[in-house]
């Protein structure tokens, strides 16, 4: 099935439901996003700074690119200009970092808490406790440029469905949680991102209303330089 065939299928299948796709085009060359774009994508995830750049430059102006990756302080600069949204604000610093290159950039950039859900020592995150210490802090409630919208998680990579689902639905009750506290008073704090190839149907069950697929879209990833490809 072509690139095109896997869009409608997957925005098929959430039609109706209130969730975004998110196409996570990370290793793909600019032709295979141009696929997507030409079904109808326009939202794109990718997880290095510098290939982000790089086809953020070669691409369609009206494409919103997400950050879904680790993101490090002094490489904020080189997004904060275009990027649409950072899902993975895994610290203070970041946060504040982020700000003054957005205020840099004239804009309020729309960030994620990337809250650590799974059952592995790899994934970067933030614990419940920390995501709440952050939203609490003086220094947090100074940030003018940066507008927190909501959470995104990665569950295990595992296909025991208890497990994703008790996963997927801790970081849902987090979500609501963070609502009743925080953003009362703020609609723009609405979303929940989880959910990937393997697992956004769980995800969906679950409460997200954005998920963010790759392999299921453009096939499967080899390692090797997204040019060269
Ligand atoms: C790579 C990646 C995805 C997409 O993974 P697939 O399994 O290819 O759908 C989603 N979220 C994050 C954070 C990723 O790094």
């Amino acid at each position: 099935m072509s690139i095109a065939d896997n869009i409608n299928n997957l925005k098929s299948q959430i039609a109706g439901q209130n969730v975004a796709l998110v196409a996570v085009s990370k290793t793909k060359t600019t032709a295979e996003v141009m696929e997507a774009y030409q079904a109808g994508q326009r939202v794109f995830g990718e997880n290095m700074v510098q290939e982000l750049v790089e086809k953020q430059e070669q691409l369609p102006n009206d494409i919103e690119w997400h950050l879904i990756g680790h993101l490090q302080s002094n490489k904020v600069k080189y997004i904060a200009p275009f990027i649409s949204m950072i899902q993975s604000v895994d610290s203070l610093k970041l946060l504040q970092e982020i700000n003054k290159q957005a205020l840099k950039s004239n804009r309020v950039i729309d960030c994620l808490l990337q809250v650590y859900i799974a059952d592995e020592e790899t994934k970067f995150g933030l614990g419940f406790d920390e995501a709440i210490e952050l939203l609490r802090a003086d220094e947090f409630a100074e940030l003018k440029n940066i507008r927190i919208r909501g959470v995104m998680g990665i569950a295990t990579n595992t296909d025991k469905e208890k497990q994703l689902k008790d996963e997927f639905y801790e970081l849902k009750t987090f979500f609501e949680g963070l609502k009743q506290s925080f953003f009362r008073k703020d609609n723009s704090f609405s979303i929940i991102s989880m959910g990937m190839s393997s697992d956004y149907e769980i995800a969906i069950e679950q409460g997200s209303n954005m998920i963010r697929v790759g392999s299921t879209i453009f096939g499967g990833r080899v390692i090797k330089h997204w040019k060269n490809n």
